[in-house]
């Protein structure tokens, strides 16, 4: 009796916060394998969820918490409540009933009174909570029988007077939902774990001080058992911090990194062929199109290559800026690679740079497999270049499209391939429309040229919401657009996203086509675009659509990035309220690209307020990014960085939303980079638990 009465003693301070007990530290880098109470099991399901060390695991959070906290007297409690009760099981007993269930019925009593338990279905409970047994439950007080019962609570045994409760009696930690580790076993172990985990504050001081964060200790403790909700959001708030913080430190290094590196080639610029060769151009570049060229041409002739970001709303121009650039590493004797995110793009890309650099004897290739491609100068192509076999030993330029489409990790992996020990220039262009602080922490390791302009001429589209009675209209006046000699798209709803198209999508696409073809615009030529259709097969219709043997282009929203046919004058999006501003924005830059007056049809069939005012910010001009801010605000982080765009890290506790936090860590990521060596305990942070991806 002494001796089992001793165990629990032990056993049960262990488990509870105790600091009476005298172990060694657990490093935070040990094996979850290797700690106590987890078996192999239980080791592979954590391993499902990312969580391989003791770090991994405190730093999974949960994302809410049940309130048990009141803590009542039997005698106390009323029907309705949720309450937590403290007391000694009287008796416990499994009660068949009549349609095969089983109950689980008990009586516990405190010094106010008695009251009735019961569970369903839970036929080891009395083998749990023998008579006798003190015990802490937590429930929702009901009716069975006409008596006060207390349904289905959470439980857990009392071994010592003083014992702190993890499952009942305060606010009790929920986890992100797996069916395979329950909330109750996670928080077990955290508890265990906690107190004995070697936790050193990695945080400069200041920093803590000044910002007023919880240390990293008290943090963890009350992120996963506050006292209340206050102490649960401010130690969120510390993490939040702290992970925004490692995410800045962390491109500041891979900046400084880059800029360590020895370019391959420091080159000449040849100034009298470049200055023909602008001469030649079909138009005179914008300011920031030129500024932009000399910030690129600047770069090319340092000793560190280059690693630049070159921004602009869809039309502003990018492309030419990319040929300038090519231009000027062929006639450096060396090669250049443009990757665009698909296919289409692809051939997009090629033709534009063979019409502007057809005169100058360059040798173009574009690349649709794994295919040789070392003796041309300037080579196009998709992802299909990341398997290149060979070197290219002359790589003197690579130009990425739409930089968020490929991971940075792919891209790691195209310039280590092709490396021996230097590194090529680096130009890469993006329309994607996020708010400037946000590109500021994801770009923040490249240098940065905006277009801020569009060319000269354009016009400024008119937008219009379309709401149902107005559809037939609107049909009418899309024919006569047609009649006119002008373009038009008609861009299906977004059912599911993803690389490559759902064949939902696909489905839907192809009725709205055959619907349109035979009952709307039965004398017009249509064409379908989607995601399933083969590269060639795309090819054709983009082809045959700028060649405008296609009238009205029905495409899935496959269309957004890129495609430029400039006597379109017409993008009309259905189901507009299922997009993001940023998105419409994007497939608005579709047309509009000659002088011609271009037009973007918002239909909805949504008459919410608030949907509707959203899509009326489009009719006002606005940049990418405003709107982009604006998505941010109306519809969260989770519509606009989630799956809809690829390739942006996932944050665990901050969100991109939070423009305010992201800036403040940036300063202090900032002030602190310089002197980094100061802080070795956040210098081996940065290079070892980096939760971070990216
Ligand atoms: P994006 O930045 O969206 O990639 P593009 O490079 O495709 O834009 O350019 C859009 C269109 O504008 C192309 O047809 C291109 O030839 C044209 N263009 C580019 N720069 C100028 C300019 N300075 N003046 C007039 N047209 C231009
Ligand atoms: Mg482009």
């Amino acid at each position: 009796m002494d001796s089992d009465y001793c165990h629990c003693r032990i056993k049960s301070d262990y488990f509870h916060f105790s600091a009476a007990v005298i172990r060694p530290a657990m490093k935070l880098v040990a094996k979850v394998s290797e700690l106590p109470f987890i078996g192999p099991v239980y080791a592979k399901r954590l391993a499902r969820l990312n969580i391989k060390t003791l770090a991994d695991l405190l730093y999974h959070f949960p994302y809410r918490y049940h309130d048990f906290s009141i803590i009542s007297p039997i005698s106390r409690v009323q029907l309705g409540e949720i309450v937590t009760i403290r007391g000694k099981i009287i008796s416990i007993k499994n009660i068949y009933t009549k349609n095969r269930k089983i109950i689980q019925q008990a009586i516990v009593e405190d010094d106010s009174g008695q009251i009735e338990i019961i569970w369903f279905n839970q036929r080891y409970i009395p083998n749990v909570l023998p008579a006798g047994s003190q015990v802490s439950l937590a429930g929702k007080i009901g009716l069975f029988n006409n008596k006060l019962v207390m349904e289905s609570p959470d439980y857990e045994k009392i071994t010592s007077p003083n014992q702190l409760t993890i499952h009942t009696g305060r606010l009790v930690p929920i986890y992100p939902e797996t069916s395979s580790i329950p909330s109750k076993w996670l928080r077990s172990r955290v508890a265990q774990f906690l107190p004995e985990a070697e936790v050193e504050e990695f945080l400069p001081l200041q920093l803590i001080k000044r910002s007023h964060l919880p240390d990293i200790k008290s943090s963890l403790q009350q992120i996963h058992f506050p006292q209340n909700l206050e102490e649960a959001q401010k130690s969120r708030e510390r993490f939040a911090f702290e992970e925004l913080l490692l995410l800045h430190l962390s491109i500041l290094e891979r900046k400084n990194s880059w800029q360590k590196q020895e370019s391959c080639y420091i080159l000449d610029i040849p100034q009298k062929d470049l200055a023909k060769f602008m001469g030649n151009l079909p138009f005179v570049l914008t300011n920031s199109q030129r500024q932009a060229v000399n910030e690129i041409l600047a770069d090319l002739t340092r000793p560190s290559p280059m690693n630049r970001l070159l921004e602009g709303d869809v039309g502003s121009g990018k492309t030419v800026v990319a040929a300038i650039a090519a231009y000027v590493i062929t006639k450096n004797n060396l090669q250049t690679i443009m990757l665009a995110p698909t296919q289409i793009l692809a051939q997009q890309h090629f033709d534009t740079l063979s019409r502007l650099l057809n005169p100058y004897n360059i040798k173009f290739h574009l690349i649709t497999g794994g295919k040789k491609i070392g003796h041309y100068d300037v080579v196009v192509g998709t992802h299909a270049l990341f398997h290149q076999k060979q070197p290219l030993d002359r790589l003197g330029l690579v130009v990425i499209d739409e930089q968020h489409k490929f991971g940075v990790e792919q891209r790691a992996i195209l310039l280590g391939k092709n490396l021996k020990a230097c590194l090529p220039h680096v130009l890469t262009m993006t329309a994607t429309p996020i708010p400037r602080t946000v590109a500021l922490t994801l770009y923040g390791d490249l240098d940065l040229s905006v277009l801020t302009e569009l060319p000269a001429g354009r016009k400024k589209i008119k937008t219009w919401v379309v709401p149902p009675q107005k559809r037939d209209g609107a049909y009418q006046w899309i024919s006569k657009r047609v009649k006119n000699g002008e373009q038009v798209f008609i861009v299906c709803p977004l059912i599911e996203e993803s690389e490559i198209e759902s064949m939902k999508s696909v489905r839907a696409a192809t009725a709205e086509f055959n619907q349109l073809k035979e009952q709307i615009f039965p004398d017009l030529k249509l064409g379908l675009l989607h995601g399933k259709l083969k590269a060639n097969q795309k090819d054709e219709v983009i082809k045959k659509f700028r060649e405008r043997q296609i009238d009205i282009l029905v495409a899935t929203p496959v269309v957004e990035v890129g495609i430029d046919i400039s006597n379109a004058t017409v993008m009309m999006v259905e189901a507009a309220d299922r997009f993001g501003l940023a998105q419409l924005h994007q497939l608005r830059g579709r047309v509009g690209r000659r002088e011609l007056q271009s037009y973007c049809l918002l239909f909805t069939e949504s008459t919410t307020p608030k949907t509707i005012s959203r899509l009326h910010a489009l009719e006002e001009a606005k940049s990418g990014s405003e709107l982009a801010e604006l998505d941010l605000k109306l519809r969260g982080p989770g519509e606009v960085f989630g799956t809809r765009q690829h390739g942006f890290p996932e944050l665990k506790v901050a969100n991109f939303g939070d423009l305010e936090l992201i800036k403040k860590t940036k300063e202090a990521a900032q002030e602190i980079f310089p002197s980094l060596s100061k802080f070795p305990k956040l210098k081996s942070h940065l290079k070892t638990h980096l939760v971070v991806a990216n």
